[in-house]
């Protein structure tokens, strides 16, 4: 036999077989198992696998391709080892930002379609998988408030992307035809300064550029002045510009903050009657983070059957309070990655009208693309060619293990666990909570040295650009309590949190530091809480005893 043939039969071991061989297959899920064993080797208390981790680059740099062939086995070894150092997100000491840990039929939603590689850019090439997309936009549509007998979706390669995609049709909405002239204009983006710079990432990469992303100042809370927004809409309609799409971020990444959607609606549609727009402003909600509290859109907070705790029911109906109106926007960016409890990459963009798809369609003389026709086609308006079954498989997978009761228990969890953690912040005396009235499960807060008026000073600081000095001063502190927090997490002990640049800016724009808990594991409880406040008090000390 040639040698090529060897390799081949060698090979071939390596790859699920076509056909049922039962010894093979139970070779297959052992070399899965192995692999999970080891990975169980790298677990201990700590909120990480194995042993905390310099990360070396150099030698990642100096890697070569190997000549021969390998084992599974040998290399399910050097893949879990990759896992070394890797934070574990469901930890109830993790609580760094919004990474979910997700949940087995989520994981089994990405699972098999890497084995049977289905291929969403059409219904030939991904079958029932394909089905799995149009359920699950089907499911997220009428649970946002959208009638899926109008509306549509596709998923796609994360948030950044649903801005994309709101962006793109807001352009040939209000510069139709240039999907084939191209700009001639140079339409703009409204959003709030606390949007995603992923808004500014689809508006340079769509080449509108970013100045001409229009950035609408917020209210402490985090949420956009309608009434700045309405004075920027006007004195852009009176300068002749065209606005393309108006983003509303439901759930800012670092706060929680909500925009008033409803409002944002009127405005736009007033501004078109006032201005005899011959097209309607684009209106997009970010919601990737938000979405999901859209299950409170039917609980019933006065008969409160899951018995969450007051602080608990007000935090989620000040939610569902904007949340509710997500219906009103044209287009929606959801991440199931994030608040849905899915591994990365599972994100979708929803319009209210399937119709809008057409707007985007390559080849303008087929068919417009509908789930209702039974012609299922995405890949003639989607971005991407191959399109994986992963997101939509680990959605689906993760809606229907949790139904609306599984994502409201877990998300009024984890509102309580943030409550709580507020509470027990906010009666330190060292410490300042910046997004009291918060309701999600983010909370960010300041540290300050011993002595600083923390009733009085955070106002100032913020307002008054006399105190630009401190402010930068205990910026640095921050920092080192960050650092401090940080090396004990590390260290096995500790939690991890993270650390903001730049929550927000000051009134005479300067940037302030924030700490920031996000609590995202349902495994976490009062005494990891708990556990917070002792580590910054434990950082505070030692800081102290440096000077
Ligand atoms: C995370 C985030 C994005 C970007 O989403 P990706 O899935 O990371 O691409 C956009 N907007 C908001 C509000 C986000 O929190």
């Amino acid at each position: 036999m040639s040698a090529y043939r060897d390799h081949l039969t060698t090979l071939r071991r390596a790859f699920p077989q076509p056909v049922s061989d039962q010894e093979h297959d139970a070779w297959f899920v052992f070399s899965m198992l192995r692999a999970l064993d080891r990975v169980d080797d790298l677990k201990s208390q700590r909120p990480m696998l194995g042993e905390p981790q310099q990360i070396d680059f150099s030698k990642a740099m100096l890697a070569k391709v190997p000549e021969g062939l390998s084992t599974v086995e040998e290399v399910s070894k050097q893949l879990v080892d990759h896992l070394a150092g890797m934070f574990i997100w469901g930890h109830p000491r993790s609580q760094s930002n919004v990474i979910p840990p997700p949940c087995i039929p989520g994981i089994l939603g990405t699972l098999l379609p890497a084995i049977y590689n289905p291929n969403l850019c059409s219904e030939e090439a991904s079958r029932g998988v394909a089905l799995a997309e149009a359920e699950t936009i089907s499911m997220t549509s009428a649970l946002m408030g959208y009638d899926p007998q109008q509306s549509g979706g596709v998923f796609t390669f994360g948030g950044t992307a649903t801005l994309l995609y709101g962006i793109r049709i807001g352009i040939e909405k209000c510069c139709p035809g240039t999907i084939r002239s191209g700009l001639r204009e140079q339409p703009v983006v409204v959003c709030s300064d606390q949007a995603h710079y992923a808004t500014s990432t689809a508006a340079a990469w769509l080449g509108l550029g970013l100045d001409n992303v229009i950035k609408v100042p917020t209210a402490p809370n985090n949420e956009m002045r309608t009434c700045l927004l309405e004075s920027e809409l006007r004195r852009l309609l009176r300068e002749g510009r065209k606005i393309a799409t108006i983003v509303a971020t439901m759930g800012t990444t670092d706060a929680f903050g909500l925009d008033p959607l409803e409002k944002i609606r009127e405005i736009r549609d007033d501004l078109v009657a006032e201005f005899s727009l011959d097209y309607v402003p684009h209106l997009h909600a970010d919601a990737v983070i938000g979405w999901a509290w859209s299950v409170f859109n039917d609980y019933d907070f006065a008969k409160n059957s899951l018995e969450f705790p007051d602080r608990t029911l007000r935090a989620l109906a000040g939610t569902h309070r904007r949340i509710r109106h997500l219906g009103l926007a044209d287009s929606i960016g959801v991440d199931y990655h994030k608040t849905g409890f899915a591994p990365y990459v599972s994100s979708a963009f929803f319009v209210q009208k399937a119709t809008d798809l057409r707007l985007i369609t390559r080849d303008q003389s087929t068919t417009p693309y509908l789930f209702q026709s039974g012609d299922y086609n995405p890949g003639r308006f989607t971005l991407e060619t191959t399109r994986s079954g992963c997101g939509p498989m680990a959605a689906l997978g993760c809606l229907n293990l949790m139904g609306k009761t599984g994502l409201r228990t877990l998300l009024g969890h984890l509102v309580t666990m943030a409550e709580t953690l507020r509470n027990r912040l906010t009666a330190q005396p060292a410490i300042s909570v910046m997004n009291p009235d918060n309701f999600g499960p983010v909370t960010l807060f300041r540290v300050y040295p011993d002595g600083v008026d923390t009733f009085e000073f955070p106002k100032l600081e913020q307002t008054n650009a006399q105190n630009a000095g401190l402010l930068k001063e205990y910026n640095e502190y921050n920092r080192r309590v960050f650092q401090k927090v940080h090396a004990e997490a590390l260290r096995g002990d500790g939690i991890v949190i993270s650390m903001t640049d730049r929550f927000r800016e000051t009134d005479y724009g300067h940037p302030v530091v924030a700490l920031k808990s996000y609590i995202m594991s349902p495994f976490s409880d009062t005494q990891y809480v708990q556990a917070v406040v002792d580590s910054i008090e434990r950082a505070r000390q030692q800081l102290r005893s440096e000077g």
